[in-house]
């Protein structure tokens, strides 16, 4: 639209991320040039990849801003969350490994992919085991959030460097300890299991947890309160407001839900955004005083937070939960009790590490490397997960 405007090289920018979004940009003729900044944190070679052919091999920016932006509005070097060499590239090397082991991992989810792959691209000879049927870990239950479709890309990135490196991965396959002897190092990247609550009633069947919501075991009613809002019950909520398909799936109903105008002919290419109606009627409660969502990323919580209150979402903070029966949630606010006439209760009440195998190993006399989640659950994120894993990788 602006090109037919302008008598200099137009260069366009943002999410531009893959090799078919560059080409298609560039043959629409829409701008001469294109820029790209993410995608080349989170792979420096993205463009020798597409050059050659093997586009399929790019590790793709999935904008979570986690590594990148929020670092620098917070005066911190810039890294990347699914390449945590980007920008420390003399401090993380991955040298070719001395003398070769034989290492299982324990874990397909980010910490252990990246451990594994790593440790396989240093020329150790790495076996990958997880107790599921796919590689990812809670990476398969992000991916279904409205707006993290891309996280996808990351498991799709990952299934090509196991191949890449020569991983033997061991899906479907729970590990114990007996399986383990005979390997020189072990490492243990079981991560996480979601913390129970423990007020009246938390056993009563209208308490359910998240991963019976993101997993499609439980499809909640009408009414739903959620409790606990950090990352995940945040996306829980998001995932329980949005009716039917994402709209980030969808271009013309994300603009018209945010104001964008596909016309550019409103003032600064802004309309009155349309959110569209939430499926169900949902609260968001913390213990904690203050409104939820402080502690989200700085360059994506206002995302979340104006998403919520598009849908109509209750957050409420200082909330005190005082008990679940049929009649719904009792909590006190500010003093004065109330019933919350919900359906369901989801519990998004944080994690604890998952660490079963690890104390196993332990009675055995065996030492076990631990990593991710199963290492530390409090404020654990996949950034930390990656990078715990690929450092210990390049180390062993
Ligand atoms: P996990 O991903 O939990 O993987 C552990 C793996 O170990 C699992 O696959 C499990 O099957 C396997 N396992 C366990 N025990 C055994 C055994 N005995 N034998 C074999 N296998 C075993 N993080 C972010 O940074 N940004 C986000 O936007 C984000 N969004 C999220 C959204 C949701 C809905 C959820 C649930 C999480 C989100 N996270 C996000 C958190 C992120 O996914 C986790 O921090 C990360 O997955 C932790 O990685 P991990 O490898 O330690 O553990
Ligand atoms: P979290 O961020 O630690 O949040 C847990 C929530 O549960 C808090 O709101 C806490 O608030 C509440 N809580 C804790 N103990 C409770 C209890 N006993 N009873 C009731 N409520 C309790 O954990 P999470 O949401 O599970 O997320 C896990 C990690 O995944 C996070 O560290 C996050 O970084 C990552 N993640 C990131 C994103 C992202 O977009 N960047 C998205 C999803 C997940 P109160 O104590 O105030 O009640
Ligand atoms: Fe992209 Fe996230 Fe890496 Fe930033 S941290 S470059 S948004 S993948």
């Amino acid at each position: 639209k602006l090109k037919p405007h302008v008598a200099v090289p137009l260069v366009a920018t943002n999410r531009i991320n893959t090799p078919e979004v560059a080409e298609a940009v560039l043959a629409s003729g829409a701008a001469d040039m294109v820029s790209m900044a993410r995608p080349l944190l989170a792979d420096p070679h993205w463009v020798e990849k597409a050059r050659t052919g093997r586009a399929h091999a790019i590790n793709t920016c999935i904008a979570c801003n986690q590594a990148c932006l929020d670092h620098v509005f917070e005066n911190k070097r810039a890294s990347c969350l699914v390449n945590p060499r980007a920008c420390a590239e003399t401090e993380l090397v991955y040298t070719p490994a001395p003398a070769p082991k034989s290492i299982a991992v324990v874990g397909a989810g980010p910490a252990g992919l990246a451990c594994a792959t790593v440790a396989a691209e240093r020329g150790h000879r790495v076996t990958l085991f997880d107790a599921a049927g796919d590689i990812g870990g809670q990476f398969n239950l992000a991916k279904r959030i409205p707006g993290k479709e891309e996280f996808h890309e990351t498991l799709r990135y990952f299934r090509q460097r196991i191949a890449d490196t020569g991983v033997e991965l061991r899906l479907s396959t729970p590990v114990d300890a007996g399986m383990l002897d005979g390997y020189d190092e072990v490492v243990v990247a079981t991560g996480v299991t979601p913390r129970d609550v423990d007020f009246p009633g938390h056993d009563h069947p209208k308490v359910v947890g998240y991963l019976d919501v993101l997993q499609g075991r439980v499809v909640p009613g009408a009414k739903v309160a959620i409790i606990g809002a950090g990352g995940i019950g945040f996306d829980v909520t998001e995932f329980l407001a949005e009716a039917g398909t994402s709209a980030s799936l969808d271009p013309a109903r994300w603009m018209a839900e945010w104001g964008v105008d596909p016309t550019f002919e409103a003032p600064g290419g802004l309309l009155k955004p349309h959110p569209e109606p939430p499926a169900r009627q949902l609260w968001l409660l913390q213990r904690s005083p203050g409104r939820p969502g402080a502690r989200l990323g700085k360059t994506t919580g206002w995302i979340h937070r104006a998403t919520l209150k598009g849908k109509g979402v209750k957050m409420l903070g200082g909330v005190e939960y005082l008990g679940v029966d049929d009649d719904g949630l009792h909590v006190r606010i500010d003093g004065s009790e109330q019933v919350l006439a919900v359906d369901h209760v989801v519990v998004c009440a944080g994690q604890e590490p998952r660490r079963d195998l690890h104390a196993a190993l332990a009675a055995r006399g065996r030492t076990a490397h631990l990593i991710g989640g199963a290492d530390v659950a409090a404020e654990l994120d996949a950034k930390r997960a990656i990078d715990q894993g690929s450092r210990l990788a390049a180390r062993l």
